[in-house]
Formats: structure tokens, sequence, C-alpha cells
């Protein structure tokens, strides 16, 4: 039985590019007479806004999508993601991160020898090389901090990992994809404001929902080499990933929620009906 999933983020109105992900992962769980899941990814609620959730709904029926009840929303499982957390952290496998996103970028504009990764600068591991006793001392004295995985360690621990890929990668990558996490650097898997992140969350839900292929963008394909490692510390089954095209814009660039990316509301409200949407899209 395939399960796919769309989970989009309540931070804005959906897109073409939503439009795509959400119709590719519904088809192909039609197609093989599966199920298709859907989830509310709104951990950061500095961002995501009740009506934006609403017009989620609206136009994925206006589409013609339907989905499985009750909808995941990760804001009901926040007590989940403590508990992964307490998990990885007993494999001493997190430390805290006391840096400033300045002082981040100061510290890679100082280093000639930043490690970088396929998508730019990686976090320079600052606060890993802190003693225990620093790290407890700015703790009690009220630091805020993040919880970052030592990625290096973990992969170690890990040993050998892999994804099937069944759609296609940014370079064509495609069928049994030994992973890299390590590419990732050492990513947040607690936010200073929020007691997780998209990666734990993402890996948790996909497991909590029966998620046997996910079905996204392949701007997330390395996201899939990192998040393969959190499925294997946590011991989480590891679904198949069909990551597909993305939708550019007239300048080839991804279509993205904070360029005002022409919205499938507005398109509603123009008279475009959705058979022409799925057409714009192409196959
Ligand atoms: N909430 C994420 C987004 O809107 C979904 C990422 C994923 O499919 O894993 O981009």
């Amino acid at each position: 039985m395939i399960v796919t999933r769309f989970a989009p983020s309540p931070t804005g109105y959906l897109h073409l590019g939503h439009a795509f992900a959400a119709i590719t992962a519904y088809e192909t769980a039609k197609r093989n007479a599966g199920r298709f899941r859907l989830r509310i990814e709104d951990i950061d609620r500095s961002r995501c806004r009740t009506e934006f959730e609403g017009a989620i709904f609206d136009d994925l029926h206006w589409l013609g999508l339907e989905w499985e009840e009750p909808v995941l929303r990760q804001s009901d499982r926040l007590e989940t993601y403590r508990a992964a957390l307490a998990k990885l952290g007993a494999q001493g496998l997190l430390y805290p991160c006391f840096c400033t996103r300045g002082e981040i970028a100061a510290e890679i504009a100082r280093s000639a020898e930043a490690p970088h990764g396929p998508e730019g600068a990686l976090y320079p591991g600052t606060c890993r090389q802190l003693t225990e006793a620093e790290r407890q001392s700015r703790i009690q004295s009220g630091a805020a901090y993040a919880l970052r995985l030592d990625v290096k360690a973990a992969a170690q621990h890990a040993g050998d990992i892999q994804f099937e890929e069944r759609g296609c990668g940014p370079h064509g990558e495609r069928g049994t994809i030994a992973a890299h996490p390590a590419l990732s650097g050492d990513i947040v898997l607690a936010r200073k404001d929020i007691p997780a992140s998209y990666h734990l969350a993402v890996v948790l839900d996909d497991a909590f929902q029966g998620v046997t292929q996910v079905t996204r963008g392949n701007d997330l394909f390395a996201a899939t080499h990192f998040q393969r490692l959190l499925q294997s510390l946590l011991h989480l089954p590891a679904p198949a990933y069909a990551h597909h095209r993305l939708i550019l814009d007239e300048r080839g660039r991804k279509l993205s929620k904070r360029d005002n990316a022409v919205t499938l509301r507005s398109l509603r409200e123009e008279g475009v009906p959705p058979a022409e949407i799925r057409e714009r899209l192409g196959p």
C-alpha cells in the first residue's frame, strides 16, 4: 500500500509550485490504489496564520483533491518531538548552540576553512568545541540556545545508509542513493524559540502518518540525505523518495511565497478553472 502526503506550512497562500507537489502526491497515491494524507507544518507559530490554514483546505478542494481525516498538525506533536530529542541527547549526539545568526555569519567570514556544503556555508561548529562546564555555565546564566546534531558523530554511529529515489534528484539521481548527511553540517534540531525544527518534525511525522513515499520538490533532495540519517538514529522506517522538478517563474527562479508568486487563490478569483491549472503545470 503506497501512502503519500502533502505537507504545506500555513505561512501564506499556496502557489503553482504547491499545486504541483500536492497533485503529484495525490495522483501517485490514486494510480497505485494508495492513500494520500495531509499535514499542516505549523511549528513556527510566529509565521503561521489560521486564515492560511483554511485557505490550504479550500485551495486543495478546489483542485479536486481529497485526503484522509484527521489532518495532522505539527503544533499538536511537540511532546513527540521532545521525546525524540531526549533520545538523541541520550546518545550524546546533540549539543547546545548559543550562536546568533550574526555570530555565525561573522565566523564564516573570518575563517577561510569554514565548511561548505552543496548549498553554501555550513554552521562552522563554534559551539561544538565548548567544554561541558562552559555549556552548563551559559545555560545557567539564562542564555538562549538551540540544539544541533553533531552530524559527523551521528553519521559514524549510523554507519552506511541509503535511500531509494523513485523520482529524480536535481542532477538526475535515481535508484539507490548513498546518503551523505555530513554535507548538511550540524543542523539545528530544536530551535531557540521552538522545541523542534523542520527536519526533526518531518521524519517523525512521515513515520507517524505511515508515509511510504515522500513526494516533494527536488529543492529538498539535499535535505533527504540528512533526514535519512535522523530516521536511522531514531529507528524509524525509511520511506522511498520521489523528488520532482520545480515550477519556475518566467525568470527561471523557484516560486516562493515571499516573492508574491501568483497564488492559486488569485488564479481562482480570475476565473481560471482547475483543469487549466493542471494543464499549465504539465505532466
Ligand atoms: N513544509 C515544507 C514546505 O512547505 C514541506 C517539506 C516536505 O515536503 O518535506 O516546503
